[in-house]
């Protein structure tokens, strides 16, 4: 296909193969700019010393963090995107999130929809994705117009004896939704090796096989790899992108743009496109696009029961969020609680170096492994910015600490209580930006954000930015499902009004 594209869609992962499936059956010729490869189906796909101590499949980029230290993040660039390595959990946000909330440690603001507009998309992503789910078991779950595509994951016998553990203890865990395609016909084996690795059998619902590889079945769409946007370009008026500038020098041209690059990516891209009617960079008259960066306060909890071994696999089913909407004692919100994938000793070696490889081993032989996420709250110096080189500044400032400890703490005493009596817990590091957001978001008010309800860019005509940038608040559950539902929804509203 020769340049000159219709839509030119930059990144593959939720977001962009999101909006290129809704666009594809318009027949628009579409060119979606990918700057990595496709992930190999390959024996270290699923090797923990590869996938983890090596680190083989993460980027080699070097960011700066908000002292000027440099640091290696915790990206993975392939068609795809971030969904090649997911857990494959698939929450919708809750009702509530739409909402203004008062957290500890401040407001979360209300986003510019509300959870019944998103509502249609959210099955529909649901759908696409091929998602595991019971409805109704979820406390904090909001309405939903139909059942899960596929019928809840089965437990293995620990996580069901956990369950009812925690059931006898007053609360409502539930079975986790999931886009990992374990039910007839789906090529899922419940390994141990799903959550931070990609799948060697392309089991996991994720935006590759979900997605992309669907889409490209349509003649008017062309995927090609190694094309690292930096910039775009817009005519004199600045009021329309003209190009896509990827690194090699090329300029690929179109009438519609769409960033979907990930909340860093893309507001690196748009802040390094200085225009003279746009010194701050594009879609940035606001001066917001990087603020408001947020990334959830996670941390990985161990259950430890030390005379007996966890030998069960496929641990990543159960969820308890009755801590999501308050603390059960009339206090603020504080998140959710979820299975991890099964950690093993090479995932803690560069994670607890000063504990000997024998104790490391005797630990992950043992454990049943959570994860605790609590919302971090929008706030404006915690920002991407672009060195003059172009390189990328991420100074998170962490927000809502104080939630998120006495939800580890809140963890703690409900592992204890369930049976295990050695619960260990460590934060996620700021160098792991994976559920990134909120750099570019969306809202009513152009003085306030870059984009409109729909994610089109107040400033400009001719450009949407579809991937987690566009949230205004991160709340506490895990991201995908919301990002493919809003990029649907802005697909459904380019079709219906034109490609320019
Ligand atoms: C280890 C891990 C586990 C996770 N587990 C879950 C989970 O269980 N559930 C969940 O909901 N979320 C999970 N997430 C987060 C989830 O993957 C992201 O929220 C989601 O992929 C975000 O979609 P996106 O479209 O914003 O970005 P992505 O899906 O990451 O897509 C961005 C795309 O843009 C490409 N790109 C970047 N820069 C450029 C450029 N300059 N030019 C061209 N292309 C570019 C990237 O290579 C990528 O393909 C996880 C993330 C990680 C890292």
């Amino acid at each position: 296909m020769p340049d000159g594209f219709d839509v030119v869609i930059v990144g593959s992962g939720v977001g962009g193969g999101c909006l290129a499936h809704a666009l594809a059956p318009t027949g628009a010729r579409i060119a979606i700019l990918e700057r990595g490869s496709r992930l190999p189906r390959e024996e270290r796909n699923w090797d923990p010393e590869a996938v983890y101590a090596d680190a083989v499949y993460k980027s080699d980029e070097r960011w700066f963090d908000g002292s000027g230290r440099s640091f290696r993040p915790g990206q993975f660039y392939y068609v795809g995107g971030h969904t090649k390595v997911f857990g494959a959990t698939m929450f919708r946000f809750r009702r509530e999130d739409f909402c203004a909330t008062e957290h500890a440690g401040g407001l979360s603001p209300a986003w510019p929809i509300d959870y019944e507009t998103l509502e249609p998309y959210y099955a529909q992503a649901e759908r696409l994705f091929g998602v595991h789910g019971e409805a109704g078991a979820d406390p904090t779950e909001p309405p939903r117009s139909g059942p899960y595509p596929h019928p809840p994951l089965r437990h293995n016998p620990l996580v069901a004896e956990i369950a009812e553990r925690l059931r006898a203890q007053g609360l409502r865990p539930f079975p986790m939704p999931s886009s990992v395609q374990d039910h007839d016909g789906g090529a899922c084996v419940r390994c141990n090796t799903c959550d931070g690795f990609p799948c060697r059998l392309g089991a996991k619902g994720d935006a590759e096989t979900r997605l992309i590889d669907p889409v490209l079945r349509h003649e008017n769409v062309e995927l090609r790899t190694g094309a690292q946007v930096v910039r775009l370009s817009a005519d004199a008026a600045g009021r329309r992108i003209v190009a896509a500038e990827t690194l090699d020098g090329t300029a690929v041209q179109g009438d519609l743009f769409v960033l979907a690059a990930g909340a860093v990516n893309s507001a690196a891209i748009l802040l390094r496109s200085v225009h003279a009617k746009h010194r701050d960079g594009l879609a940035n008259a606001s001066g917001t696009v990087g603020r408001h960066y947020m990334n959830h306060n996670c941390t990985a909890v161990m259950a430890i029961r030390p005379f007996r071994a966890n030998r069960e696999t496929f641990q990543k089913t159960l969820a308890v969020n009755d801590f999501y909407l308050g603390d059960g004692e009339g206090g603020p919100p504080l998140g959710n609680l979820q299975l991890l994938g099964k950690i093993m000793e090479p995932m803690l070696r560069n994670e607890i170096r000063a504990v000997p490889r024998w104790a490391r081993a005797w630990l992950a032989a043992r454990s049943v492994d959570w994860y605790a996420m609590s919302e971090d709250l929008p706030h404006p110096e915690s920002r991407v910015r672009v060195r003059d080189d172009g390189t990328i500044v991420l100074d998170w400032r962490r927000t809502n600490l104080a939630a998120h400890k006495t939800l580890v703490d809140k963890a703690r005493r409900m592992l204890r209580a369930a049976g295990f009596p050695i619960v260990l817990s460590k934060a996620f590091s700021k160098e792991t930006p994976s559920h990134q957001c909120g750099t570019v978001r969306f809202g009513h008010d152009p003085a306030d954000a870059p984009l409109d309800p729909f994610c089109k860019a107040f400033d400009l005509d001719n450009l949407y930015v579809v991937d987690a940038s566009f949230f205004p608040s991160s709340a506490a559950v895990n991201p995908a499902l919301t990002v493919a539902a809003q990029a649907l929804r802005a697909g459904e509203r380019i079709a219906a009004t034109g490609l320019h």
